[in-house]
């Protein structure tokens, strides 16, 4: 390619609604442009990237067997509703001429079971792996950082189904080893971190978090085990409670007319909010619960659920709160209430004295409420969301944070979806029973961003080998001198003949733009034919280094060939170190 014919609008400047350095980079390099929110062109920059993303996923899944076909991108209704998500927010429904239901596929689990469900039927038949990459549209609430949160984004999708756990086991590990080995040679490094299966269901999955601060997700690492979990799902070590030897002083209800909210109260009472517990009303089916946690924690509704032994749990309804407190929402507490409610606690609360909590009346608390002496709890057990500083459960250190992006998840699904649909198999012992599913997905739309997020420099992108938009670009420095002309012309000619995908800057620009643009770009390997041609020399260069070496122009084909071939080599290397999981084995 040359690139006095590649369209490659660059900018100069940094487009304002650009907060992410990726989001940036794309955007000036011209690999990207926004058509609404979270809607994007690839342009032939940022089209090449994707390709190159796609064909490496496309080889680590065929690798491990797994075999590609394309679903609709638009699924009927009918489907959707089989499992109960045709209401989820993140649904772009539409409807046709005759008034039918239908929406933009936003994850295949139903579509791809009702295939099975029609065309397989024997045990013979399995395992399978079916995977597709396509564009997903998703209303997202809060699309960013140009392709990180698209609502419109292109996936690759896995879904497997087997016979037995054992065998569910054996096809997590292989997607395990494709999820891994394509990161890995796409010039990403994520942190593998236990996630929470909320409403979905089903046994272990994991999150591909690419640590930036950037990220939206929190991530707890032990530093000292290797324990890493997303936040919403962090457990939190116990430990022997300590009790403070305060004195108990005399429970009091005080007026605090409008304060609801923690900040409101604690500058009320002038208390920290670590002085204060939360009470936080739910239900779990018929059952309501109070569950505390000290003032400044969140609770994490996943643990309460798994505490109660139910799969969800959800905040009670003011007619709720009104019949147990006897008191407009805000001003809930355990001291009073009504004796149906549940009462659990998350475990910091067992180590607290004299503590805030809320009234059972309206505009007011108790001050010096506790445990034992003014109410009951009838479960303690780790109940917040982890933050930085909480106790490992895994080991006696404690938990530290850092931010990812996620692009992938891979999820042992169970039968949760076969159940739901009717979709089973005649087993060898002549019994119908249900596929074992596991999904798996990557984000290839959002690796494009997450790539140069983490892989750039103050001069622009500096991509990976595999999928750099070139390889190499070779910089004709003066169109006009004849020697730089014709080293740029044969080298370029040499290394397309070798297979090389290489683009050729012979465009009537100054030296200093194309250098800009070249290191922009981020091609991984640069080939200078400047004033050194008259002597017989180029420059070649490595853009993750800067390094620079003088090379004869009969030997520069060759010495650019097995610099790719060791950075090919590179990054297989790193795709063999990553590919078994050491959480599970
Ligand atoms: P997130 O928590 O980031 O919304 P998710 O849990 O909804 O992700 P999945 O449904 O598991 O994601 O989708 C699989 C992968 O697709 C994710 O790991 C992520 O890399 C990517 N992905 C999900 N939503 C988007 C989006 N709106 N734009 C771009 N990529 C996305
Ligand atoms: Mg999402």
């Amino acid at each position: 390619m040359r690139a006095s014919q590649l369209f490659f609008p660059t900018l100069r400047e940094v487009p304002a609604e650009a907060e992410m350095i990726s989001h940036r980079l794309l955007l000036r390099g011209g690999f990207i442009r926004k058509v609404a929110a979270g809607i994007y062109d690839y342009l032939p920059l940022g089209y090449k990237v994707i390709k190159k993303i796609e064909k490496v996923v496309r080889e680590e899944m065929d690798a491990q067997g797994a075999q590609e076909i394309l679903m609709p991108a638009i699924v009927p209704a009918e489907l959707y509703q089989e499992t109960g998500r045709w209401n989820l927010d993140v649904l772009f429904r539409l409807k046709d001429r005759n008034d039918r239901d239908y929406s933009i596929g936003f994850t295949h689990e139903e579509v791809v079971t009702d295939i099975i469900r029609r065309d397989l039927r024997s045990y013979r038949q399995l395992p399978l792996n079916l995977y597709q990459i396509q564009s997903k549209g998703r209303d997202e609430a809060r699309p960013r950082g140009g392709t990180v949160r698209g609502r419109e984004f292109i996936m690759l999708d896995a879904y497997s189904f087997d016979r037995t756990w054992d065998d569910l086991d054996r096809a997590y590990d292989k997607m395990y080893a494709a999820f891994s080995r394509t990161f890995a040679r796409c010039g990403l490094a994520p942190l593998v971190v236990e996630a929470e299966s909320g409403a979905i269901g089903g046994k272990e999955n994991q999150e591909y978090m690419v640590v930036a601060d950037s990220g939206e997700d929190i991530i707890l690492v032990c530093e000292k085990c290797g324990y890493a979990a997303n936040a919403e799902k962090a457990e939190i070590g116990e430990r022997p409670v300590k009790k403070s030897d305060d004195e108990l002083q005399p429970l009091e209800l005080v007026d605090t007319p409008n304060a609801r909210t923690i900040e409101q109260v604690t500058s009320f009472l002038k208390r920290s909010p670590k002085k204060l517990v939360k009470t936080l009303i739910y239900k779990a089916g018929e059952q309501v619960v109070a569950a505390l946690v000290r003032g400044d924690r969140d609770l994490n509704e996943a643990k309460l659920a798994s505490m109660l032994g139910v799969k969800s749990v959800e905040m009670a309804d003011p007619e709720t709160i009104l019949r147990v407190t006897k008191a407009d929402v805000g001003f809930a507490g355990p001291v009073g209430l009504d004796k149906s409610v549940k009462i659990v606690a998350d475990r910091e609360v067992q180590g607290m004295m004299n503590f805030v909590v809320g009234g059972n009346k309206t505009d007011a608390h108790y001050i010096n409420a506790n445990i034992g002496r003014d109410f009951e709890v009838s479960e303690f057990g780790d109940l917040r969301v982890a933050s930085k500083g909480d106790p490992c459960a895994r080991c006696e250190n404690t938990l530290t944070t850092v931010r990812g992006m996620e692009v992938g998840h891979i999820f042992k699904l169970g039968t949760l979806y076969s159940e739901k649909m009717g979709a089973g198999f005649l087993d060898d012992d002549g019994q119908e029973k249900p596929f074992i599913m596991g999904c798996y997905g990557m984000g290839v739309s959002r690796m494009l961003a997450a790539i140069p997020e983490v892989n750039s420099d103050q001069d622009g992108m500096v991509w990976p080998i595999s999928v750099a938009p070139f390889e190499v670009v070779v910089i004709l420095l003066n169109p006009d001198d004849e020697a730089q002309c014709n080293a740029a012309t044969r080298l370029y000619e040499e290394l397309q003949q070798q297979g090389v995908d290489v683009l050729l800057d012979e465009r009537d620009e100054r030296p200093g733009v194309k250098f800009k643009d070249t290191d922009l770009m981020g091609a991984p390997i640069q080939v200078v034919a400047g004033r050194l041609a008259g002597e017989g020399k180029v420059e070649v260069r490595l853009r993750s280094t800067k390094s620079k070496e003088e090379i004869s122009i009969d030997d520069a084909t060759a010495h650019v060939l097995e610099l790719r071939r060791k950075l090919y080599q590179e990054s297989e290397d790193k795709a063999q170190a990553v590919a078994v999981n050491p959480q599970l084995h």
